[in-house]
């Protein structure tokens, strides 16, 4: 066996208590090697100083809480908590917090068309039993 933990792990903390970190990448820490993840929150009014894109990574915005406005391309959309939107990479994106209310949301962030299979296609089922399964 080996030393080596098929696995890393990380805490945030509460997302209630979100505000106070404003953004973490957590993708060095968890040592990805597929994806990004940051969480981040902006506050009332707040929004992100500028317009992006990116080269080759889409990104899935994950709404966990609170309200905003998200502008992609040419056109504004509405957030709230429960809001996913991926966005392809060239789409030119600003987010910004609603005036009357703070967001805290996830950002995934992978290289377009990486992914060659999921779930059922890519899962195996292990003969190992955790303790709690009896
Ligand atoms: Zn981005």
């Amino acid at each position: 066996m080996s030393n080596t933990k098929n696995y890393t792990q990380t805490n945030i903390g509460t997302f209630k208590d979100f505000s106070k970190i404003g953004r973490l990448e957590l993708g060095k820490s968890l040592q990805l090697t597929g994806s990004e993840i940051s969480f981040n929150h902006l506050e009332k009014g707040q929004f992100t100083p500028f317009v992006h894109a990116h080269k080759q990574n889409e990104e899935l915005y994950i709404i966990i809480s609170g309200k905003g406005q998200f502008m992609l391309d040419n056109e504004v959309i509405e957030l709230k908590e429960g809001s996913i939107v991926k966005v392809s990479p060239k789409c030119e994106r600003a987010i910004k917090a609603d005036d009357l209310q703070s967001i805290t949301f996830a950002c995934l962030q992978t290289q377009e068309n990486s992914l060659k299979q999921a779930t059922n296609d890519d899962g195996i089922i292990c003969k190992t039993k955790a303790s709690w399964m009896k």
